[in-house]
């Protein structure tokens, strides 16, 4: 924490185990006490400093001096006849971001916002068509768990960075947050229930890597050629295909073979042939992936199209006789857009 936190105060929301035992330090108490924190603030999701237990009053005092507890307000709130619920959430500076929580059997599944829009540009996508607003803070992050949480009233059992922007871009705040939600003695998320998604950032899936990223990769790979690629997310012309797919296998491999996943955006007559389905085929040859299948979820003035369900089925049938796992995403919580590539409502404002 730097000194001149006394006049902005520093989130504890946002502060992972070693800050926690900084601040002990600072305020002249026993590390011990950033156990006591965790365990109130992380795990029992308590948003009242003075109701922190277990800690010394000096901790109390230090704590309510310098460190704030900021819970954004919901602004709206929607719940999809699937129990798909997305939220609205304003952050202290007015801004707005969207997070969406996805029941499913035993799971909860909450999908994470790390960007006030997104500066990667894909044609696909609706949060692109607002461009970058700001990164968020891993505060805001973890306050968009808390909200959910409190909001629905379950347990979330499951988190996916894929709301709105991209993860990669906002490497810092995003590893915090890693680091926070996977905290045993905090929220104790285990990395195997944490899914980053990536547009493709060659370099910044290597830095993945190198700094243990406590979660699973996901990929947006959306087509099979770099000439699809190229039109649809503009990063490819910086990291084509060939590149992504090295970075991908050398990341199963380092991660002892752990499973990625592969996202596949389906836009009718794009990217949707038999002849995709079989160079995805040879693509993810060996790999150990599961496909998702997207079909396009359209918003007005969108120049793609959804393809029908019949093309989706024989796209599918192209992957499974190649023994490769690939599922068909149900969107989920179409009719209140919280669905893949729908979350925009409030940045415009
Ligand atoms: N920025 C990251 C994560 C957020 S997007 C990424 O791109 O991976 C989450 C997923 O939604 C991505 O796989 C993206 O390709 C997909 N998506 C975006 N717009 C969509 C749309 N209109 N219909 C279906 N999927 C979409
Ligand atoms: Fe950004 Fe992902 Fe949308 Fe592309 S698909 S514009 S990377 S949020």
């Amino acid at each position: 924490m730097s000194n001149d936190s006394r006049h902005a105060k520093t989130p504890l929301i946002g502060m992972n185990h070693s800050d926690l035992i900084a601040l002990c330090h600072q305020a002249g108490v026993k590390p011990v006490h950033a156990d006591h924190i965790l365990a109130s603030v992380f795990r029992r999701y308590n948003t009242n400093i003075a109701d922190i237990p277990r800690i010394p009053l000096a901790l109390h005092s230090y704590l309510n001096e310098h460190v704030s507890m900021f819970e954004p307000t919901c602004s709206a709130e929607q719940l999809a006849a699937d129990g798909t619920r997305k939220l609205v959430l304003q952050m202290p500076d007015g801004k707005a971001v969207e997070t969406v929580l996805i029941e499913g059997g035993k799971r909860l599944t909450q999908c994470i916002s790390t960007q006030v829009g997104c500066a990667v540009g894909c044609t696909f996508c609706l949060t692109a068509t607002a461009g970058l607003t700001r990164n968020l803070s891993a505060a805001e992050m973890v306050a968009e768990i808390m909200a959910g949480q409190r909001i629905s009233g379950q347990k979330v059992s499951n988190i996916v960075l894929m709301g709105m922007g991209e993860p990669l871009h906002n490497y810092d705040a995003v590893k915090q947050f890693l680091n926070i939600v996977t905290d045993p003695k905090g929220m104790a998320f285990s990395p195997n229930r944490v899914t980053l998604s990536t547009s493709g950032m060659v370099p910044a899936i290597y830095r993945m890597l190198e700094d243990k990223f406590p979660c699973n990769l996901a990929v947006s790979l959306n087509a099979t050629t770099d000439e699809v690629r190229n039109r649809i997310i503009p990063i490819n012309k910086k990291y084509p295909i060939a590149k992504l797919m090295q970075a991908v296998r050398a990341y199963i491999q380092e991660r002892g073979h752990k499973r990625v996943l592969i996202e596949y955006v389906m836009l009718a007559g794009i990217n949707d042939s038999i002849e995709d389905a079989m160079r995805l085929c040879q693509l993810l040859e060996g790999l150990n992936c599961t496909i998702n299948l997207l079909p396009f979820n359209p918003y007005p003035g969108s120049a793609f199209k959804r393809p029908d369900q019949s093309t989706v089925h024989a796209f599918q049938a192209v992957l499974v006789e190649a023994k490769l796992i690939a599922i068909e995403r149900k969107s989920k919580g179409r009719e209140i857009s919280a669905a893949c590539g729908q979350l925009i409502t409030e940045i415009r404002k």
